[in-house]
C-alpha cells in the first residue's frame, strides 16, 4: 500500500482509498470484498465519522480497523454565517492539531463548497492572507473531501459544486488533488460531475501540462491578474518562474485536450492592474481563446496595502473588455462580513488563540 495513505502512527488511512484499493485492504486482513464496499458506502455515502457507527460491520472487523486503520473527520470548531448572504465560513480541526478553512456559497444554481488544499501556501501572492506564514503541509485526499462531507452533514445542504480555491495550491499537492477529484467523482460517493469541480491555481505549468493530459472534464481556473510579466511579478512571485506566454501555452493545451473553456481570475487592485492600459493588454493576451474572465474586487487584508478598485473602475474595466466579445463577471462578494477572502478567518483564528495563550 502506498506510503501515502499512512497517517498518524502508521494508520492506513482509509478514506483517501478509492474502492478498489479498499477491496485490496480490506483482502489482505483476510475479509470478503463485500465488506469494502459497506465500509465504502458508510464513508462516502453516508458520511459516518466513526467505525462504532458503520453498522453492519461485524464488531470485530470494526476493533482490528481502529488499530490498523484510520477514519479521517475534521473537527468543526467554529461556523460563522453571513447576515448578507447566507454564506457560511467553516473552520476545522485536522488530527494533528492544524486548523483549515472552508466555504459554503448558496447560490440559485446549488451550493457550492470552497475547499482547502494545503494549509497554508508557501506561493507568497501578495494579496494573499493564505500564504503569510508559508506552507505547513499538504492535505491528504480525505481531508479534502471531509471539508465537502463535513459541511454537507452539518448544513443539511446538498453540495452540487466544489472549488479548490480556498488555502493552498492545488497543483502543489496534485497527487492527492487528482485522488480527491476521483474520489468525490466516484458513483458510489457523492457522485459530483467533474464539470461541477474547479481547480484553481497560481498558474504552475507543467502540472497545468500534467492535468491536461488526463483529459478530465474540470474547469481550469488560472490566477492571471496581471497581464504583463513585469506587473505580474510585483503580485506573484510564482511569475518569476513562469512567464505569462508559457502559462497561455498550457492553457491552449488543456482547452485542446479537454475543450473545457478555462476561467481567469483577475483580481482588481486599486491603481496596480485596474488601468485602461491593463484592460487593452488583457484583450489582447486573451483574444481567440475560448474562456471566461472572472473580475474579483481585491479583498484588503491588513498585512498589506493593496485597495480594492473603485466601482467605476470596476465597471469600466469590465465594460472594455465586454465590448471586445470577452466573457466577463465581476465576483460577487461573499460573506464580506464574516473574514471572506481566502484564509482570512483561519489567520484571525490562529491570532486570536495565540493572543489568549500568551496571555496565559
Ligand atoms: N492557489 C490557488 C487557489 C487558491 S486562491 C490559486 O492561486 O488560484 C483562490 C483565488 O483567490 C486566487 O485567484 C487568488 O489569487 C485569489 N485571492 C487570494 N486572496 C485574495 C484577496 N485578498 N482578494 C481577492 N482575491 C484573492
Amino acid at each position: 500500500m502506498d506510503i501515502n495513505y499512512k497517517i498518524k502512527d502508521g494508520r492506513v488511512d482509509l478514506k483517501s482509498l478509492n474502492s478498489s484499493e479498499l477491496i485490496e485492504y480490506i483482502e489482505s486482513l483476510g475479509e470478503k470484498k463485500f465488506r469494502a464496499n459497506q465500509l465504502y458506502q458508510w464513508m462516502h455515502e453516508k458520511l459516518v465519522t466513526n467505525f462504532d457507527d458503520c453498522l453492519n460491520i461485524p464488531a470485530k472487523l470494526r476493533e482490528s480497523l481502529k488499530e490498523n486503520a484510520y477514519l479521517m473527520a475534521l473537527e468543526p470548531i467554529r461556523v460563522q454565517t453571513s447576515q448578507i448572504d447566507g454564506t457560511q465560513k467553516y473552520l476545522f480541526k485536522l488530527y494533528d492539531g492544524n486548523v483549515i478553512e472552508s466555504v459554503l456559497m448558496k447560490y440559485h444554481h446549488g451550493n457550492s463548497v470552497c475547499i482547502s488544499s494545503q494549509v497554508g501556501c508557501k506561493m507568497g501572492c501578495r494579496f494573499c492572507a493564505s500564504t503569510l506564514d508559508g506552507c505547513v503541509r499538504n492535505l491528504t485526499a480525505s481531508e479534502m473531501l471531509d471539508q465537502v462531507y463535513r459541511i454537507q452533514s452539518i448544513s443539511g445542504e446538498r453540495v452540487s459544486n466544489i472549488v479548490i480555491m480556498g488555502s493552498g495550491e492545488p497543483m502543489d499537492n496534485y497527487d492527492n488533488v487528482i485522488k480527491f477529484l476521483e474520489l468525490i467523482n466516484s458513483e458510489k460517493g457523492l457522485n459530483i460531475s467533474l464539470r461541477n469541480l474547479t481547480v484553481s491555481t497560481c498558474g504552475l505549468v507543467p502540472k497545468i501540462r500534467e492535468l491536461a493530459d488526463l483529459e478530465l472534464q474540470i474547469t481550469l481556473a488560472i490566477s492571471l491578474h496581471a497581464p504583463n510579466d513585469e506587473l505580474r511579478k510585483t503580485m506573484m512571485p510564482i511569475a518569476n518562474k513562469y512567464s505569462i506566454e508559457e502559462i497561455m501555452d498550457a492553457c491552449r493545451y488543456y482547452l485542446d485536450k479537454t475543450g473545457r473553456r478555462i476561467s481567469f481570475e483577475y483580481s482588481l487592485v486599486k491603481g496596480v492592474n485596474d488601468t485602461k492600459e491593463c484592460a487593452s493588454q488583457l484583450i489582447d493576451l486573451v483574444h481567440g481563446l475560448n474562456c471566461h474572465i472572472n473580475l474579483i474586487p481585491v479583498n484588503p487584508i491588513k498585512e498589506r496595502d493593496y485597495e480594492q478598485s473603485n466601482k467605476d473602475a470596476i465597471m469600466a474595466f469590465k465594460n472594455k473588455l465586454e465590448k471586445c466579445g470577452i466573457n466577463v463577471t465581476i465576483r460577487r462578494e461573499m460573506g464580506r462580513d464574516i473574514d471572506g477572502a481566502c484564509g482570512q478567518l483561519r489567520k484571525s483564528y490562529m491570532e486570536d488563540s495565540h493572543e489568549s495563550s500568551s496571555n496565559d
